[in-house]
């Protein structure tokens, strides 16, 4: 961290700020020139997030040097993490990929979805039984049933279940049926909840809050990862703005930012990211190319029947002609696709 002091400030301040500094354990690099007077503080800055700098008089300004966030930073583990569950890897060479219905609606909705997405080769399935709605009259999914459903089906194909957490009573509810522990985008700044997922042994999706910098992103994720959980997985799902036309504003320079400032594994959600089924297919691979480790797509395997964001879902075949165009760019970027894609071909 570096602070600019004035010179016309007197040594009587500079003593003050340095013996404060000292004090705490940080060593001063001093340098008086005539009009400022520059000190590095050598330390552990992040105890200074919160330090009144500027009631210090003479004090100009006041550059970060460290983020602010410690654990999830690539300054702190250079080496990206790979979060291991079973034998799925996620944040490998090989590509991840979340798939199925936004909401589990049903029995048989979730055997057909799991069925036909794992002939495919998907390793994880996706479902909402508890539901964050915007309104209150919409569709708030199935509960505990819900898990049960999905949970047996992803059991009958071998399929892992990723599915979403809205408060702290739910966490224990979900963990026996859940391989992975979803943070919506509403829930991002849940700072309370965060600290519990911190506690569990199961890993953890965050999904990028709508109106988040990727800075909060990942101040979200120390939450989870100062608490001892170490498998956290990011996920960008697109960001509001002023456009209209998509749902959000898919961020895909936030893939690239993320995987410089941090060694955690990033998934591309493009189906709330776009809202539009169309669009899946083009954000997919452009999110394949700009460095994600996998996406989340919801797949519904009879969409006008869908409860919940039917609009956005693929049908099995969408998915996978999806399938097939990626293993192309995946190859360019030098990433895999699973076998089973192309044997289902
Ligand atoms: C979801 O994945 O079901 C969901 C609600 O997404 P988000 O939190 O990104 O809106
Ligand atoms: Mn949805």
């Amino acid at each position: 961290m570096i602070l600019v002091m004035d010179s016309h400030s007197g040594e009587e301040e500079l003593n003050k700020i340095s013996n404060k500094l000292k004090s705490m354990d940080f060593e001063l690099e001093i340098s008086k020139g005539k009009e400022k007077i520059i000190i590095g503080i050598i330390g552990d800055t992040r105890k200074l997030l919160d330090f009144p700098f500027y009631s210090y008089s003479g004090v100009i300004d006041v550059l970060k040097v460290l983020k602010p966030y410690k654990l999830a930073s690539r300054e702190f583990r250079e080496k990206s993490t790979i979060v291991k569950i079973g034998n799925t890897l996620i944040g490998e060479h090989e590509l991840t990929f979340m798939a199925g219905p936004c909401s589990v609606e049903n029995e048989e909705q979730m055997y057909e979805a799991a069925a036909g997405l794992s002939k495919m080769g998907v390793k994880i399935l996706r479902g909402g039984a508890f539901k964050p709605r915007t309104s209150p009259y919409s569709f708030q999914g199935l509960g505990k049933k819900g898990l049960e459903m999905m949970s047996d089906a992803a059991k009958k194909h071998n399929l892992l279940v990723i599915t979403e957490v809205m408060s702290i009573e739910q966490i224990d509810i979900i963990t026996p049926y859940a391989d992975i522990l979803q943070v919506g985008a509403r829930n991002m700044q849940n700072f309370m909840l965060l600290k519990e997922l911190g506690k569990i042994k199961k890993p953890v999706m965050l999904k990028r809050g709508m109106s988040s910098t990727i800075e909060e992103l990942l101040l979200s994720a120390e939450y989870i990862l100062s608490g001892g959980n170490k498998k956290v997985i990011l996920c960008e799902r697109g960001i509001r703005t002023f456009e209209t036309y998509t749902r959000n504003t898919l961020d895909l320079s936030a893939v690239p930012a993320i995987k410089e400032l941090s060694h955690l594994p990033v998934i591309v959600d493009p189906s709330h990211g776009t809202g539009r089924r169309e669009m899946i297919n083009s954000m997919s691979k452009a999110a394949i190319a700009c460095g994600a480790d996998g996406l989340m797509i919801e797949v519904h395997p009879h969409r006008e029947m869908a409860l919940s964001d039917g609009s956005q879902s693929l049908d099995f075949e969408a998915f996978r002609s999806l399938l097939i165009d990626l293993k192309r760019v995946a190859d360019s970027v030098d990433r895999t696709v699973n076998y089973n894609y192309i044997s289902f071909l």
